[in-house]
């Protein structure tokens, strides 16, 4: 689950890690009542949206006077904003910005001395291992900064469980060639936004930038935070702060009858019960010559009404040629699906495109015979090449 930048610098504020200080507003009349609170006569109006690259869109824009809060408010607010980010990227429809940040100017005169660096945290999984990416180049080109100079980047992986040592915080602060009252600063924010990134859970921290100011502090100036959505059941204050405006609001939806559904761009749908199924379902549909166009996990108790849920949530994606579902017939009784595969069918009426089922495990064979005597324009299969073999043919 992806948390704003306000609820993320939330978040990192009551670790004790410095920030960017800011009030989130909904209308330009909460903005400019911000902007009177602010300590700092310059602010800065952020866009807040589940993407990053805003700055670039059009997203983040400086206002030295109530004026300019009142101008930038009012266009931002509202407005779609398109970063590389948005769905269908810069060539998409963009996000609607319904809040912003009004935050308080964080660089600090003399103006070109703050230095903007980059600080993310995420588990490398690979290594099975967390890493602290960091590097001075900070600033809106990070990604370009990772290509066209890798050896500006530095990792900092962190033993599972001796956890962040006290000499990786030194390297960290020296590579960034820090010394003084920059150097401990920068110790103490690795720390303090490490433990943070722990003990909630997260999946992702990035700041970007983690500003170094002129007069020696470390301060987040914007964050992207993710939470695992597995660990948001000990952590129901952050389990609150789900912004389901920002979501897919078919992946919402399916959530919402316990489907574990993620939206793709392909043209088979597909209905597995299981995740590691799922994941091979998608393999095959591709070496088959097609493309998933979604995952879609319907769990253990794959039961009609489930089936149901499933087929409809599918049916909406008007790319979808055909659907396979494969489901195992563990607790869950391969005659039982098949009956509520037909069901469904016959529910839902008017469905055009072909489906095939492939059903293994506890009475299969019942399930074969169900679906085969249904005289629906289902096809049946008993292993998993079959239903490639089908998937090939009806596409
Ligand atoms: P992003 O483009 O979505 O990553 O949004 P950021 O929050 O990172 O803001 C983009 C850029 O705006 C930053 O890299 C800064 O250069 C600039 N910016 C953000 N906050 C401030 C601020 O308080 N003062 C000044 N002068 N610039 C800022
Ligand atoms: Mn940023």
């Amino acid at each position: 689950m992806n948390l704003h930048e306000y609820q993320g610098k939330e978040l990192l504020k009551s670790f004790g890690v410095e920030i960017q200080e800011g009030v989130v507003a909904t209308t330009v009349e909460e903005a400019v009542a911000a902007y009177g609170q602010s300590k700092t006569d310059v602010c800065v109006i952020k866009a807040q949206i589940h993407a990053g690259g805003r700055g670039k869109g059009g997203g983040v824009k400086l206002a030295k006077s109530e004026a300019e809060v009142r101008e930038h408010a009012g266009n931002i607010l509202g407005m779609m904003l398109k970063t590389p980010q948005t769905p269908g990227g810069l060539d998409g429809p963009g996000k609607l910005v319904r809040k912003i940040l009004v935050a308080e100017d964080a660089f600090v005169a003399p103006y070109e001395n703050n230095k903007e660096y980059y600080v993310s945290i995420l588990m490398d999984r690979g290594r099975k291992q967390n890493v602290i990416i960091y590097s001075t180049q900070g600033g809106m080109d990070i990604e370009k900064v990772a290509e066209e100079t890798p050896h500006l980047v530095h990792k900092e992986y962190i033993h599972p469980t001796l956890g962040l040592q006290n000499f990786q915080l030194g390297k960290i602060a020296f590579n960034l060639g820090l010394s003084g009252a920059a150097y401990k600063a920068m110790r103490k924010f690795i720390n303090k936004l490490y433990k943070a990134f722990v003990e909630s859970d997260a999946s992702l921290f990035e700041i970007n930038p983690c500003l170094h100011t002129s007069d020696d502090r470390i301060v987040a100036v914007d964050c992207k935070v993710s939470i695992d959505d597995n660990a948001l059941f000990r952590h129901s204050n952050l389990a609150e702060l789900r912004d389901t405006d920002e979501e897919d609001p078919t992946e919402v939806e399916a959530k919402s009858y316990g489907l574990n559904y993620v939206n793709l761009d392909g043209n088979v749908g597909c209905m597995v019960n299981g995740a590691g199924l799922a994941m091979a379902t998608m393999d095959i549909i591709k070496l088959s010559g097609g493309e998933p166009a979604n995952f879609l996990d319907v769990g253990g108790t794959a039961d009609a009404a489930r089936v149901e849920q499933a087929f409809r949530i599918i049916l909406r994606d008007p790319a979808v040629k055909a659907i396979l579902i494969n489901i195992f017939g563990g607790i869950v009784r391969c005659d039982r699906v098949a009956q509520g595969v037909v069901d469904a069918y016959k529910n839902i009426g008017d469905i055009k495109v072909p489906i095939i089922v492939r059903l293994q495990g506890t009475n299969a064979d019942i399930a074969k015979t169900i679906i085969d005597e249904s005289g629906l324009e289902v096809h049946s299969a008993i292993l998993l090449q079959e239903a490639a073999d089908l998937v090939k043919k009806v596409l």
